[in-house]
C-alpha cells in the first residue's frame, strides 16, 4: 500500500503531517488533538503512532489528550520533556510503523531546540522547525554553529527528498530570500509558483531539498553572491559559511 501524507492545518499557520494508508494513520507534531481527532473521524483512520520533533506546545500540545484516546507510542527527541512519551528516539534509531509499512531513521538536528529531532524515510523527511520553505526556523536553544551544520546535514540529503515542514511560512521567506538574492531566476520562478499555489489556499508543502538548495539562502552560505549580500549586510568580511548563516538568520530576525 502506498504511503500517503496529508497535512492537517492547526493553530494560524502549522501543519500536522498526518501519514498513513486508508486505514491507519500517524502523525507528525499534533500540536492540537482536535483539529487532527477531527480529521481522523473524517477519514475513518486508526491513530497508531505519535512522531514528534521537539517540545514546544504547538507541536506536542496534542498528545496528552490523543495518547488517552488512542493506545498508540509516542516517539520525540530523547533529550527533551515531550508530553506522554513513550518511545524517546535519537540519531540513527529507526522508528517502524508497521500498520503503515513504513519505517524512518531519526536524525539529531539540534538548533531551534536543543534536542530536535528529524524523521527521514519513504522519500520524506519530517523537519519540524529546523528547515522551512525557503526559509529556517529560529536558533532559540543551540548555537548558530549547530543549527548550520544541521541544516548543512538536511541539504546533502538526495535532491528528490520530499521536505515536510511544520509551518506555512513560504512566502515571507520568499521575501526575504529575494532580499538576499535579487537575481536568483530559480528564486523569482519560485516565488511566482507558490504565490499561484498559496492564492488558490493550497499548501506551498512539500518542497524537496532540491528547490531549498536551489532557493533557500540558509542552504546557500557557501554562494559568492549569498556571501557578498551577507558581508554588505554586516559590514565585515565573513569567516566561513557558517558566519554568513550567522549574519542571514539575524538579518532574517529583524526583516
Ligand atoms: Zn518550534
Amino acid at each position: 500500500m502506498m504511503m500517503l501524507v496529508e497535512p492537517v492545518p492547526a493553530f494560524r499557520d502549522n501543519y500536522i503531517w498526518v501519514i498513513g494508508n486508508n486505514q491507519y494513520a500517524a502523525a507528525v507534531d499534533p500540536g492540537d488533538a482536535g483539529a487532527l481527532q477531527e480529521h481522523l473521524e473524517e477519514r475513518k483512520l486508526e491513530l497508531v503512532a505519535i512522531l514528534c520533533t521537539h517540545h514546544h506546545p504547538d507541536h506536542v500540545g496534542g498528545n496528552l489528550a490523543l495518547s488517552k484516546k488512542h493506545d498508540c507510542p509516542v516517539y520525540g527527541p530523547a533529550r527533551e520533556q515531550i508530553p506522554a512519551m513513550t518511545s524517546p528516539v535519537s540519531e540513527g534509531d529507526v522508528v517502524r510503523i508497521e500498520e503503515i509499512g513504513a519505517s524512518f531513521v531519526v536524525m539529531d538536528i539540534p538548533g531551534h531546540t536543543s534536542g530536535h529531532i528529524a524523521y527521514l524515510g519513504e522519500g520524506a523527511l519530517f523537519c519540524g522547525d529546523t528547515l522551512f520553505g525557503c526559509g529556517c526556523g529560529r536558533v532559540f536553544e543551540g548555537t548558530m554553529e549547530e543549527m548550520h551544520a544541521s541544516l548543512s546535514r538536511l541539504a546533502a540529503l538526495p535532491e528528490e527528498t520530499r521536505v515536510y515542514a511544520a509551518h506555512e511560512y513560504t512566502l515571507l521567506n520568499l521575501r526575504f530570500a529575494l532580499e538576499v538574492e535579487p537575481e536568483n531566476r530559480i528564486l523569482a520562478a519560485r516565488r511566482e509558483k507558490e504565490e499561484r499555489i498559496a492564492g488558490l489556499g493550497m499548501p506551498t508543502l512539500p518542497s524537496t531539498i532540491g528547490l531549498e538548495k536551489g532557493t533557500n539562502p540558509f542552504l546557500r552560505c557557501e554562494d559568492p553572491g549569498v556571501i557578498r549580500m551577507a558581508e554588505m549586510h554586516c559590514g565585515k568580511t565573513t569567516s566561513g559559511p557558517a558566519e554568513v548563516f550567522s549574519v542571514l538568520r539575524r538579518w532574517r530576525n529583524e526583516f
